[in-house]
Parts: C-alpha cells; structure tokens; sequence
C-alpha cells in the first residue's frame, strides 16, 4: 500500500491530527475517535504494517516494542490496579476497518463480556 492512502501513516507523519497519549522512536498511541469505554487508546508502529499477524512475522522486535508502549500507557493511565484489555482486530472475521495494525487499549471501567455473544 502506498502509505499515503493510509490514514495512520498520515497520522504519524502529521497531516492528520490525533490526540497522542505517548510516543516512542518506533510507536505511537494516540486516543481513539470513538472510544468505547473511558480509557480507549489505539497504539501503532510507526512503520506500516497491514495487521498483527503481519508485524509479528516482518518485525517480531516491533511488535515487542508496540507492547511495550501499550503497557506503559496503561499504567499512565491509571489501569494496572483494576485491569484492561488489549485487542487487535484482524482481518474481516476480526472486524478490522483500519489496515495499519493498532492495538485498542481499553479500561477505565468493566468492560463486560470478551464478545458480544457466544459464538461456538
Ligand atoms: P479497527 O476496527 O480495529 O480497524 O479499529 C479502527 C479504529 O480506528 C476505530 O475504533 C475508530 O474509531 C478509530 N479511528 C478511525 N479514525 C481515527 C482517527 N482519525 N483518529 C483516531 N482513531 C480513529
Ligand atoms: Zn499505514
């Protein structure tokens, strides 16, 4: 993909804004648009990569490092005490709208069941 057309590169190259929360050399995170529960922060590496599975087998040191960044937020946050969650929608099954892998960090209150309904 041309990294233009991607809505997170344009993010950390500045040309679109975002509330950023942290960042590193290598990752950024930044308060999702349409949070879906009271702390719900997206986290990305800088570099493009279309989805976890994707990093994880290209650059399994930056997915480390994207974890990383999402654990530090969390404790920023206020979130080790009570707990949160940490997710990456992949692929169609998964839900994935956008195609630059993030991971959603999500706490600040219960946040109920893994999925919406039981499935198997
Ligand atoms: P996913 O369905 O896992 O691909 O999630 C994409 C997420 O990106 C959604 O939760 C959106 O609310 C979020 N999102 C879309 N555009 C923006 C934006 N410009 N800034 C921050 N978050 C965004
Ligand atoms: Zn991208």
């Amino acid at each position: 993909m041309n990294t233009t057309d991607c809505l997170f590169c344009r993010i950390v190259a500045g040309e679109i804004p975002a509330t950023v929360v942290r960042e590193t050399r290598t990752t950024l995170a930044f308060r999702d648009i349409g949070p879906k529960a009271p702390v719900h922060v997206l986290v990305i590496p800088k570099e493009h990569y279309a989805d976890v599975a994707t990093l994880a087998e290209g650059d399994p040191g930056l997915a480390g490092e994207v974890l990383a960044t999402a654990a530090a937020v969390a404790e920023e946050e206020g979130l080790l005490g009570d707990g949160f969650r940490l997710l990456f929608n992949t692929g169609a099954y998964g839900g994935q709208e956008v195609f630059h892998v993030h991971a959603h960090l999500l706490g600040g209150a219960p946040l109920g069941p893994m999925l919406a309904g039981n499935l198997s």
